[in-house]
């Protein structure tokens, strides 16, 4: 049973396990935690538990309740060693706080940190699956962060939207409710007084995206629109549907399920599992430009042959993980590629006969093959 409307969030039947998310302006102000929101929250996770529903949080609010506790300035997050400072000091009274409210309902909370590599790896993407299955399973409640203390720059998810829409791979989720700021996807700026909320998206477009203006309302987290649009694209390839409401007013939960004030992003199709994984990917080790012949093949369902390669961009082994754009720079699909960058370079634009001689051992069928490759 499909999720089509938002009503569908609070349905066991059609919503077996939600991943909630909550950004750090809900959960922290000028005073500390938001200890009596928090609670309130707590009662309908408890209640969404009680109808028979598995929840898991992602729980934002570690900088910032830790800025606030080591006093520095920008919400902890004028700099990289600021921002994990702050997120050691303010991850403990967090989770804390979560498990001690949650317990108030017999519930008990599970933390998780997770960094980026930690779902990118498929190792540790299983390891992590594994975990989340296991809790569930003995009715805890996980209560997942990024583990902002370790994560340096380049290996960061940074906002952790686009962390609740893998966490919800992960843990095979029904759906994922982004709490925020905003009522929803506003067909332009919310400010301007003609903007409308859209109800449902059926697929992030560019147009789509073309309605957001990027940047955190609040100043507190570091999400905004466009990272919750990249965690609806996330989560629609992985067969899972996405909505975005408003955490502020009481009962938040209710008053986007029951009275409908939301966006709900469908989701697509079901991809297979390993290959949602693979289109979630965040960090790409390169990228392989492809001519309109092969891009055209390639939409079609054929693997990348080196003919149709007419670039290749970055440093990258056998295995890894690659974008395939078009001549313009879209990215049409992520694949593992099965050679490694130099290897790519040598054999780009050149026909299957003659790759033998160039590498010097038996070639493989394809630069990427269709089975590891996933459209965008
Ligand atoms: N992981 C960050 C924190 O706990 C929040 C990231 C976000 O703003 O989405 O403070």
């Amino acid at each position: 049973m499909q999720i089509t409307a938002l009503s569908d969030l609070a349905d066991p039947a059609r919503c077996p396990r939600l991943v909630v998310k909550v950004g750090s302006a809900l959960l922290v102000d000028a005073d500390g935690p938001r200890r009596a929101w928090i609670a309130a929250l707590v009662s309908e996770l408890a209640a969404a538990r009680a109808r028979g529903q598995d929840v898991i949080v992602v729980s934002s609010g570690a900088i910032a309740l830790g800025a606030r506790t080591l006093g520095l300035d920008k919400g902890g997050r004028g700099s990289l060693a600021d921002a994990q400072a702050a997120a050691a000091v303010g991850q403990i009274a967090l989770s804390g706080l979560w498990a001690e409210l949650l317990a108030q309902h017999g519930l008990t909370a599970a933390q998780l940190l997770l960094t980026l590599d930690d779902l990118e790896d498929r190792r540790r993407y299983l390891n992590a699956t594994a975990t989340l299955s296991r809790l569930l399973d003995a009715g805890a409640v996980p209560v997942i962060n990024e583990n902002d203390s370790v994560a340096t720059q380049e290996i960061r998810f940074g906002d952790n939207d686009r962390l609740a829409a893998r966490v919800a791979q992960a843990a095979r989720a029904s759906a994922v409710l982004l709490l925020s700021d905003v009522d929803g996807l506003y067909d332009r700026n919310p400010a301007d007084p003609a903007a409308e909320r859209l109800a449902v998206v059926r697929g992030v477009t560019p147009a789509i995206h073309a309605m957001a203006d990027g940047g955190s309302g609040s100043g507190l987290g570091s999400g905004g629109m466009t990272s919750k649009l990249q965690a609806a694209e996330i989560a629609e390839l992985a067969g899972i549907a996405l909505a975005i409401g408003n955490g502020a007013p009481e009962a938040p939960m209710a008053r986007i399920t029951q009275g409908g004030i939301g966006t709900l992003f469908l989701p697509r199709g079901k991809a297979r599992a390993r290959k949602a994984w693979l289109g979630g990917r965040l960090r790409l080790k390169g990228t392989l430009t492809v001519d309109p012949g092969a891009a055209q093949a390639l939409l079609g369902g054929a693997s990348l042959l080196a003919k149709g390669i007419s670039g290749v961009a970055g440093e990258f082994a056998r295995g890894d993980a690659v974008g395939i754009a078009d001549t313009a720079g879209a990215v049409l699909a992520h694949g593992l590629v099965e050679y490694d960058a130099d290897e790519c370079r040598l054999l780009l634009g050149r026909h299957s006969n003659e790759h033998a001689a160039l590498l010097g051992y038996a070639p493989r069928p394809a630069i990427v093959h269709r089975d590891q490759l996933v459209l965008r």
